[in-house]
């Protein structure tokens, strides 16, 4: 009896609902409804329903969702007890509930521990919201701060070719040349997180060599590991690693481990990068003798914007997303990544691991070499309502010699294209009265318009871009901004009929 009173108190001078109801059932074992044995003192807070003992639910509520009923009812049959949260429309309320059968299987009594977390999910789903509202103004920052930056390139490099040999003067190229590149990088990162986000990235994989992804992301980060002086030891096995992976995108994901390693360090530190396989992958390991990382912050170093110490020289500074990017990217891969650190001042050590390609050796001949052949003299028509895109880009063009026209909108590239003959059409994709696509098919169905080289530039690379630009008639798609060597060997690549 003492132990009833207990337990009798304690239910009674809880804060969460508690009750005891008798689930009835009809004659083919179908919950209809259950009654109220037992309630304590909370339950009504909880609720809103007042006196409830001994009445019925349908009775007081005839329009609770079926759900509840089942739940209980399963509970009672099975005496399997049930953790859930769910929705009471008609009482208004969220519900965490735990449910358990008490007594003998036949009485069908369950035991109801809840409490009302209406509160709780409204403040989630503020929360998720602001996050969604965030994610999307990143998204739209990054695209709109790329855009600018295209032209600024485009004039420094004519700058470089152009400016008068005053020291000065060069050396303000080269800081603009310097700044707008790193500006680049952050607004690159800022936007390959918020698309990776938003499931908005798409890998292009293909088979490719360890070496390759290995030497093309130190390659990258040499002139940040030389400025400082640090030591660069890179270790892979001799027999090829084979992976089924986007190059570009785990070359940049090394790159970053690489510059991170650089930048978290005191100068001349050393830096290993070591392969090597184990089970069906391969581990890569990035290790430095920086400045570490403390133990608290290490489960939440590959969280967004996270960053040890703000305080730290930002010379070389982040945004607190490049370690994310590297988790993200590595998971699309299949693969994981963990960083260790045995805390302030001794190092850092972050540990990739890959799936590679089973057995078979790689098939066909080597890749093609970079080397760029200076393109043959052409007729370009550059399109593009960013006039300073447009112009600089034109610019640049000519002083390779080519013969350059511009224009600025749709409409006016059409026109364009009929006076100008163009070999080939740069043609921006968001444009004014009207698109790149529409204008792209009706350049296509113009006198001589089938010859032409028609490239899609637009700020969005997505597959499903590229498949309609594709539809419009474009033979090739580049993204903005786009990098002059680039378009370059595009040019070069195919020659003129
Ligand atoms: P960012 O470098 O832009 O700040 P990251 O996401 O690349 O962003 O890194 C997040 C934080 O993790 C850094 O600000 C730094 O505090 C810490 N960190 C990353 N790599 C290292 C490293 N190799 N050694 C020490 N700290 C590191």
């Amino acid at each position: 009896r003492d132990s009833e009173e207990r337990y009798r108190m304690l239910f009674t001078a809880m804060d969460e609902g508690f009750c005891i109801i008798e689930v009835l059932f009809d004659d083919d074992l179908t919950p209809i409804d259950y009654r109220f044995l037992e309630v304590n003192g909370a339950f009504e807070k909880q609720t809103g329903i007042q006196a409830a003992k001994g009445r019925l639910m349908r009775q007081i509520a005839p329009a609770h969702e079926q759900y509840w009923f089942d739940v209980y009812a399963k509970v009672a049959l099975t005496g399997e007890p049930v953790r859930f949260e769910n929705h009471a429309k008609e009482l208004h309320r969220w519900y965490d509930v735990y449910a358990f059968r008490i007594g003998q299987p036949e009485d069908r009594h369950v035991a109801v521990l809840f409490s009302d977390i209406t509160e709780r999910r409204r403040i989630e789903g503020q929360l998720r919201e602001a996050d969604r509202n965030k994610d999307e103004f990143l998204a739209m920052l990054a695209h709109e701060l790329r855009n600018p930056l295209a032209p600024i390139r485009n004039a420094v490099q004519i700058f470089r070719a152009k400016s008068p040999p005053v020291p000065e003067l060069q050396w303000a190229t080269e800081v603009i040349d310097r700044q707008v590149y790193q500006m680049t990088r952050l607004v690159d990162d800022l936007l390959d997180v918020s698309r990776i986000t938003r499931g908005q990235i798409e890998l292009r994989k293909e088979r490719v060599e360890l070496a390759e992804i290995v030497n093309s992301a130190v390659e990258a980060s040499r002139p940040l590991i030389e400025k400082w002086g640090h030591e660069l030891t890179v270790t892979i096995p001799p027999q090829p690693i084979e992976l089924e992976a986007d190059l570009t995108r785990l070359s940049q994901v090394l790159l970053n481990l690489l510059n991170n390693a650089a930048k978290y360090m005191e100068q001349a530190g050393r830096i290993w990068l070591t392969a090597e396989p184990q089970g069906g992958g391969v581990l890569i390991w990035v290790k430095d003798t920086g400045i570490g990382i403390p133990a608290e912050m290490l489960p939440h170093i590959f969280d967004m914007f996270t960053q040890v110490d703000r305080s730290l020289d930002r010379a070389e500074g982040g945004l607190g997303i490049g370690l994310t990017l590297v988790q993200r990217l590595v998971e699309m891969h299949g693969g994981t990544v963990e960083a260790h650190s045995e805390g302030p001042g001794k190092g850092s050590e972050f540990v990739v691991r890959l799936p590679v390609v089973n057995g078979e050796t790689p098939q066909g001949a080597a890749r093609d070499g970079e080397t760029v052949v200076s393109p043959a003299a052409r007729r370009i028509l550059v399109v593009d309502d960013n006039r300073d895109a447009a112009d600089s880009l034109a610019l640049l063009l000519r002083m390779k010699g080519n013969e350059v026209h511009t224009a600025y909108d749709g409409l006016e590239a059409i026109g364009a294209v009929a006076v100008f003959h163009p070999d080939v059409v740069l043609l921006d994709i968001g444009l004014p009265k009207l698109d790149g696509y529409e204008a792209a098919r009706r350049i296509r169905e113009q006198g001589g318009g089938a010859g032409i080289m028609l490239v899609a530039l637009t700020g969005w690379g997505q597959e499903e871009d590229r498949r309609r630009s594709k539809e419009a008639g474009f033979d090739h798609h580049m993204t903005k901004p786009v990098e002059f060597a680039a378009l370059q060997k595009l040019l070069a690549e195919s020659h003129p009929e």
